[in-house]
């Protein structure tokens, strides 16, 4: 057991021992380094995923922790490797899993299987994903001439050419930055001034209207006045079909005191009692007519 306080024994000497650990001859990780020598350290293993022990059969379930002898087992570039070494627990067998930084993931080496639930995503109605990194393409030296050389045309034919006319984009705008920040400045002056003429003229009108603030107004143009003139004449057209459309209904609705037994065979009792016998006009009939008339005739020449 290694020591857990700071309690330095009497014939402790700092320079023979260099440290109450080595002192008591054990390791900072305890019982964990027992096997240190061999490069092993004993760590908490859990199951990645549902595993048969390849000794005695029976199923382990994903997540059952075991005390794995950890080892580093190689590289992939500078990632290590490491393999996980554990005794199953219902029976004195042994398997071993290593990790695969390549794919990331585990893979059982040996003393089990690993129970295949891999999501497929073909087999769930999605696409199939294929390993895209070709294999037989390196064998074949023509194959791989040729690439060479489709690549080396693309290099010469679209890569140079646009890096030389980038390089002379930028050659053309570095090459004289005082005139050009000139003319730059100069355009934005003229462009300001004209945008806050439009401004004041906008804000007075919205003054003068008592409109928001943050109404934006429509700009005149040549199109838009031609467009406005064109409603304008459209809606005066309008206007003038419905008022002489009036006129002629106006008209009708005088004649029908004249001969209202054709007109109007049921008519109200009050209308039938005001006109008199001989089918001629009364004198209150008559005077709506000319009222009716009046405010007809009238109407197109106020609007
Ligand atoms: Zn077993």
């Amino acid at each position: 057991m290694q020591g857990f306080n700071k309690y330095y024994p009497p014939d402790y000497d700092p320079d023979k021992h260099t440290s109450l650990n080595a002192y008591r001859g054990k390791h900072a990780l305890g019982d964990r380094a027992r096997k240190i020598d061999q490069g092993i350290l004993i760590t908490r293993f859990e199951l990645p995923f549902n595993i048969w022990c390849g000794t005695c059969n029976n199923h382990i379930g994903m997540g059952v922790r075991y005390n794995a002898e950890k080892k580093k087992i190689g590289n992939y570039y500078s990632t290590p490797i490491y393999s996980f070494r554990c005794k199953c627990h219902l029976c004195d067998g042994w398997f071993e899993i290593h990790t695969d930084p390549k794919n990331t993931r585990y893979v059982v080496v040996s003393g089990a299987r690993q129970k295949d639930e891999e999501w497929d995503p073909e087999e769930n109605g999605g696409f199939a994903v294929h390993d895209t990194e070709g294999k037989q393409s390196t064998e074949d030296p023509l194959a791989a001439l040729e690439k060479s050389t489709a690549a080396q045309n693309h290099m010469n034919q679209v890569q140079v050419p646009r890096i030389e006319a980038l390089q002379d984009l930028a050659d053309h705008y570095g090459s004289d930055p005082y005139a050009l920040s000139r003319k730059v400045r100069k355009r934005f002056r003229e462009e300001k001034k004209v945008e806050k003429e439009k401004q004041a003229e906008d804000s007075e009108l919205k003054g003068r209207y008592g409109l928001p603030e943050e109404l934006k107004l429509a700009r005149d143009s040549k199109e838009t006045e031609e467009q406005d003139r064109e409603e304008w004449r459209r809606a005066k057209r309008e206007l003038e079909e419905r008022e002489s459309a009036k006129r002629r209904r106006l008209d009708v609705t005088r004649t029908i005191p004249v001969q209202p037994t054709k007109r109007l065979p049921s008519s109200s009792r009050i209308a039938s009692a005001a006109r008199s016998s001989s089918g001629q006009p009364s004198a209150a009939e008559l005077l709506r007519a000319r009222i009716l008339g009046n405010t007809g005739r009238r109407k197109p020449t106020g609007s």
